[in-house]
Protein backbone atom coordinates (compact mmCIF):
# COMPACT_ATOMS: atom_id res chain seq x y z
CA UNK A 1 0.00 0.00 0.00
CA UNK A 2 1.51 3.66 -0.95
CA UNK A 3 0.63 6.05 1.63
CA UNK A 4 1.04 9.80 0.94
CA UNK A 5 4.28 10.48 3.21
CA UNK A 6 5.64 6.80 1.66
CA UNK A 7 5.62 8.17 -1.38
CA UNK A 8 6.92 11.75 -0.47
CA UNK A 9 10.01 9.46 1.60
CA UNK A 10 10.75 7.45 -1.62
CA UNK A 11 10.91 9.99 -3.91
CA UNK A 12 13.47 11.89 -1.35
CA UNK A 13 15.42 8.32 -1.16
CA UNK A 14 16.11 8.18 -5.00
CA UNK A 15 17.39 11.50 -4.92
CA UNK A 16 20.17 10.50 -4.21
CA UNK A 17 22.91 8.91 -5.95
CA UNK A 18 23.49 4.84 -5.83
CA UNK A 19 26.33 4.89 -3.54
CA UNK A 20 29.33 3.56 -5.25
CA UNK A 21 30.43 1.50 -2.83
CA UNK A 22 27.20 -0.90 -3.54
CA UNK A 23 28.34 -1.03 -7.38
CA UNK A 24 31.31 -3.19 -5.95
CA UNK A 25 29.39 -5.22 -3.91
CA UNK A 26 26.67 -6.47 -6.59
CA UNK A 27 29.64 -7.11 -9.22
CA UNK A 28 31.22 -9.50 -6.07
CA UNK A 29 28.30 -11.09 -4.79
CA UNK A 30 24.91 -11.01 -7.44
CA UNK A 31 26.66 -12.20 -11.20
CA UNK A 32 22.87 -11.04 -12.77
CA UNK A 33 23.20 -7.76 -12.11
CA UNK A 34 25.95 -7.32 -14.51
CA UNK A 35 23.59 -8.01 -17.18
CA UNK A 36 20.83 -5.84 -16.65
CA UNK A 37 20.51 -2.92 -19.09
CA UNK A 38 19.06 0.60 -20.14
CA UNK A 39 15.75 0.96 -17.91
CA UNK A 40 15.39 -2.66 -16.01
CA UNK A 41 19.17 -1.72 -14.76
CA UNK A 42 17.76 1.87 -13.56
CA UNK A 43 14.46 0.47 -11.79
CA UNK A 44 16.77 -2.63 -10.54
CA UNK A 45 18.31 0.29 -8.38
CA UNK A 46 15.63 2.17 -7.51
CA UNK A 47 13.81 -0.94 -5.77
CA UNK A 48 16.86 -1.99 -4.52
CA UNK A 49 17.18 1.03 -2.66
CA UNK A 50 13.58 1.67 -1.60
CA UNK A 51 14.28 -2.25 -0.69
CA UNK A 52 17.44 -1.87 1.85
CA UNK A 53 15.86 1.97 3.18
CA UNK A 54 12.72 -0.12 4.10
CA UNK A 55 13.31 -3.45 5.67
CA UNK A 56 14.78 -3.72 9.25
CA UNK A 57 17.72 -5.29 9.12
CA UNK A 58 18.71 -7.19 12.31
CA UNK A 59 22.13 -9.21 12.97
CA UNK A 60 21.72 -12.77 15.32
CA UNK A 61 23.99 -14.40 16.91
CA UNK A 62 26.91 -11.46 16.96
CA UNK A 63 26.54 -10.63 13.56
CA UNK A 64 27.41 -6.70 12.66
CA UNK A 65 24.52 -6.10 9.47
CA UNK A 66 26.66 -4.59 6.92
CA UNK A 67 25.77 -2.67 3.43
CA UNK A 68 27.41 -5.41 1.85
CA UNK A 69 24.77 -8.20 3.35
CA UNK A 70 21.96 -5.20 2.94
CA UNK A 71 22.72 -4.86 -0.67
CA UNK A 72 23.41 -8.65 -1.50
CA UNK A 73 19.98 -9.98 0.53
CA UNK A 74 18.48 -7.20 -1.51
CA UNK A 75 19.14 -7.70 -4.75
CA UNK A 76 18.09 -11.15 -4.29
CA UNK A 77 14.72 -9.90 -3.26
CA UNK A 78 14.06 -7.49 -6.17
CA UNK A 79 15.06 -9.61 -8.99
CA UNK A 80 11.44 -11.35 -8.21
CA UNK A 81 9.84 -8.35 -8.48
CA UNK A 82 11.55 -6.77 -11.18
CA UNK A 83 8.66 -6.26 -13.95
CA UNK A 84 5.94 -6.17 -10.76
CA UNK A 85 6.27 -3.59 -8.04
CA UNK A 86 7.80 -4.01 -4.30
CA UNK A 87 4.08 -4.32 -3.38
CA UNK A 88 4.73 -8.30 -2.56
CA UNK A 89 6.85 -7.46 0.14
CA UNK A 90 4.95 -4.82 2.19
CA UNK A 91 3.93 -7.16 4.92
CA UNK A 92 7.93 -8.33 5.14
CA UNK A 93 9.30 -5.91 7.85
CA UNK A 94 12.65 -7.29 9.00
CA UNK A 95 15.45 -9.33 7.79
CA UNK A 96 17.51 -11.57 10.24
CA UNK A 97 20.45 -12.39 9.31
CA UNK A 98 22.94 -15.38 10.68
CA UNK A 99 26.50 -15.94 10.98
CA UNK A 100 26.21 -19.66 9.69
CA UNK A 101 23.52 -22.54 9.45
CA UNK A 102 21.58 -22.19 12.18
CA UNK A 103 19.22 -24.92 14.74
CA UNK A 104 16.09 -24.33 15.93
CA UNK A 105 15.51 -25.47 19.44
CA UNK A 106 13.13 -27.72 21.46
CA UNK A 107 11.07 -26.30 24.59
CA UNK A 108 14.18 -27.80 26.90
CA UNK A 109 16.70 -25.25 25.11
CA UNK A 110 18.52 -28.65 23.31
CA UNK A 111 19.02 -28.25 19.51
CA UNK A 112 16.54 -30.10 16.82
CA UNK A 113 18.14 -32.24 14.30
CA UNK A 114 19.51 -30.63 10.91
CA UNK A 115 20.72 -27.07 10.39
CA UNK A 116 18.31 -24.23 9.17
CA UNK A 117 19.94 -22.25 5.73
CA UNK A 118 16.54 -19.46 5.64
CA UNK A 119 13.13 -19.77 6.66
CA UNK A 120 10.31 -17.14 6.08
CA UNK A 121 8.27 -16.65 8.26
CA UNK A 122 3.91 -15.59 7.51
CA UNK A 123 4.53 -13.06 10.67
CA UNK A 124 6.63 -10.70 8.31
CA UNK A 125 10.24 -11.76 9.26
CA UNK A 126 12.82 -13.79 6.48
CA UNK A 127 16.00 -14.93 8.63
CA UNK A 128 18.73 -16.26 6.19
CA UNK A 129 22.09 -17.93 6.96
CA UNK A 130 24.87 -15.35 5.38
CA UNK A 131 26.94 -17.78 4.04
CA UNK A 132 24.48 -19.58 2.43
CA UNK A 133 22.92 -16.33 0.83
CA UNK A 134 26.62 -15.53 -0.64
CA UNK A 135 27.68 -19.16 -2.01
CA UNK A 136 23.66 -19.38 -3.74
CA UNK A 137 23.97 -15.71 -5.32
CA UNK A 138 27.59 -16.14 -6.63
CA UNK A 139 27.31 -19.24 -8.31
CA UNK A 140 24.34 -18.81 -10.46
CA UNK A 141 23.82 -21.88 -11.54
CA UNK A 142 23.74 -25.11 -8.71
CA UNK A 143 19.92 -24.74 -8.77
CA UNK A 144 20.40 -23.74 -5.72
CA UNK A 145 19.42 -19.98 -3.76
CA UNK A 146 18.63 -20.07 -0.27
CA UNK A 147 17.91 -16.08 -0.49
CA UNK A 148 16.20 -16.68 -3.73
CA UNK A 149 14.45 -19.74 -2.39
CA UNK A 150 12.83 -17.36 0.81
CA UNK A 151 11.99 -14.56 -1.33
CA UNK A 152 9.71 -16.53 -3.24
CA UNK A 153 7.79 -17.79 0.10
CA UNK A 154 7.60 -14.46 1.04
CA UNK A 155 5.63 -14.24 -2.58
CA UNK A 156 3.68 -17.04 -1.66
CA UNK A 157 2.70 -15.95 1.85
CA UNK A 158 1.73 -12.51 0.52
CA UNK A 159 -1.14 -13.98 -1.43
CA UNK A 160 -2.70 -15.23 1.38
CA UNK A 161 -1.71 -19.24 1.97
CA UNK A 162 1.14 -20.66 2.16
CA UNK A 163 0.31 -23.12 -0.74
CA UNK A 164 3.00 -22.68 -3.29
CA UNK A 165 0.85 -20.01 -5.74
CA UNK A 166 1.78 -16.74 -5.24
CA UNK A 167 -0.47 -13.46 -6.53
CA UNK A 168 -1.07 -13.88 -10.12
CA UNK A 169 -1.22 -11.76 -13.12
CA UNK A 170 -4.57 -12.36 -14.29
CA UNK A 171 -7.40 -15.01 -13.10
CA UNK A 172 -7.42 -16.98 -16.20
CA UNK A 173 -3.53 -17.64 -14.84
CA UNK A 174 -4.67 -19.58 -11.83
CA UNK A 175 -5.72 -22.51 -13.48
CA UNK A 176 -2.62 -23.33 -15.66
CA UNK A 177 -1.18 -22.51 -12.98
CA UNK A 178 -2.78 -25.30 -10.44
CA UNK A 179 -2.44 -28.11 -13.30
CA UNK A 180 1.37 -27.51 -13.90
CA UNK A 181 2.68 -26.69 -11.03
CA UNK A 182 0.77 -29.86 -9.21
CA UNK A 183 1.74 -32.52 -12.61
CA UNK A 184 5.32 -31.56 -11.40
CA UNK A 185 5.02 -31.57 -8.20
CA UNK A 186 3.62 -35.09 -7.94
CA UNK A 187 6.42 -36.38 -11.09
CA UNK A 188 9.13 -34.84 -8.56
CA UNK A 189 7.69 -36.90 -5.50
CA UNK A 190 7.75 -39.70 -7.91
CA UNK A 191 11.81 -38.67 -9.13
CA UNK A 192 10.79 -38.40 -12.69
CA UNK A 193 13.79 -37.75 -14.72
CA UNK A 194 13.29 -34.76 -16.45
CA UNK A 195 11.97 -33.17 -12.98
CA UNK A 196 15.05 -34.36 -10.84
CA UNK A 197 17.11 -33.12 -13.60
CA UNK A 198 15.92 -29.51 -13.24
CA UNK A 199 15.03 -29.46 -9.78
CA UNK A 200 16.50 -29.71 -5.99
CA UNK A 201 14.55 -33.01 -4.45
CA UNK A 202 13.28 -30.92 -1.56
CA UNK A 203 10.96 -29.48 -3.68
CA UNK A 204 8.85 -32.90 -3.24
CA UNK A 205 8.83 -32.07 0.25
CA UNK A 206 5.21 -30.34 -0.20
CA UNK A 207 3.68 -27.61 -3.22
CA UNK A 208 4.90 -24.58 -1.08
CA UNK A 209 8.68 -25.35 -0.86
CA UNK A 210 7.95 -26.49 -4.72
CA UNK A 211 7.02 -23.48 -5.91
CA UNK A 212 10.50 -22.11 -4.13
CA UNK A 213 12.68 -24.62 -5.79
CA UNK A 214 10.91 -23.79 -9.02
CA UNK A 215 11.86 -20.68 -8.53
CA UNK A 216 15.47 -21.13 -8.00
CA UNK A 217 15.50 -23.23 -10.92
CA UNK A 218 14.01 -20.64 -13.08
CA UNK A 219 16.80 -18.53 -12.43
CA UNK A 220 19.76 -20.51 -11.76
CA UNK A 221 18.97 -23.50 -14.37
CA UNK A 222 16.57 -21.30 -17.07
CA UNK A 223 17.49 -23.13 -20.63
CA UNK A 224 17.69 -26.47 -18.38
CA UNK A 225 13.81 -26.04 -17.01
CA UNK A 226 12.60 -24.61 -20.78
CA UNK A 227 14.01 -27.57 -22.43
CA UNK A 228 13.04 -30.27 -20.24
CA UNK A 229 9.99 -28.42 -18.21
CA UNK A 230 8.78 -26.11 -20.55
CA UNK A 231 5.01 -25.68 -19.53
CA UNK A 232 6.65 -25.31 -15.74
CA UNK A 233 9.05 -22.33 -17.46
CA UNK A 234 5.94 -20.96 -19.26
CA UNK A 235 4.06 -20.09 -16.14
CA UNK A 236 6.96 -18.88 -14.33
CA UNK A 237 7.95 -16.85 -17.14
CA UNK A 238 3.67 -15.53 -17.29
CA UNK A 239 4.53 -14.88 -13.06
CA UNK A 240 7.94 -13.19 -13.16
CA UNK A 241 7.54 -11.05 -16.95
CA UNK A 242 10.72 -12.28 -18.26
CA UNK A 243 12.80 -15.16 -19.61
CA UNK A 244 16.14 -14.86 -17.89
CA UNK A 245 17.11 -17.11 -20.55
CA UNK A 246 17.74 -14.03 -22.63
CA UNK A 247 20.43 -12.40 -19.82
CA UNK A 248 21.99 -15.59 -18.89
CA UNK A 249 22.97 -16.20 -15.17
CA UNK A 250 19.26 -15.67 -14.23
CA UNK A 251 19.52 -12.09 -15.07
CA UNK A 252 15.56 -10.50 -16.09
CA UNK A 253 14.97 -8.85 -19.42
CA UNK A 254 12.51 -7.10 -21.28
CA UNK A 255 10.82 -3.52 -20.47
CA UNK A 256 8.79 -3.10 -17.09
CA UNK A 257 5.56 -3.14 -17.26
CA UNK A 258 4.95 -0.24 -14.62
CA UNK A 259 6.69 2.23 -12.11
ZN1 LIG B 1 11.47 -23.43 1.80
Amino acid sequence: MFGLFQRVRRRQLLADPVPEAWRAILDANVPFVAHLQGPLRDRFFDLLRIFVAEKHWIGAQGVVVTDEMRVTIAAAAVRLVLHLDLSPYDALTEIVIYPWRYQHRNTDGTPQDGAVLGEAHTWGTVVLSWPDVLQGLRNPHDGHDTATHEFAHVLDIAAGAFNGTPELRSREDYRPWGAVLSRHFRRLQRDQRAERKVLRPYGATNEAEFFAVATEAFFEKPRQMRERLPELFDVLAELYGLDPCDGCDGAPTGTPRQA
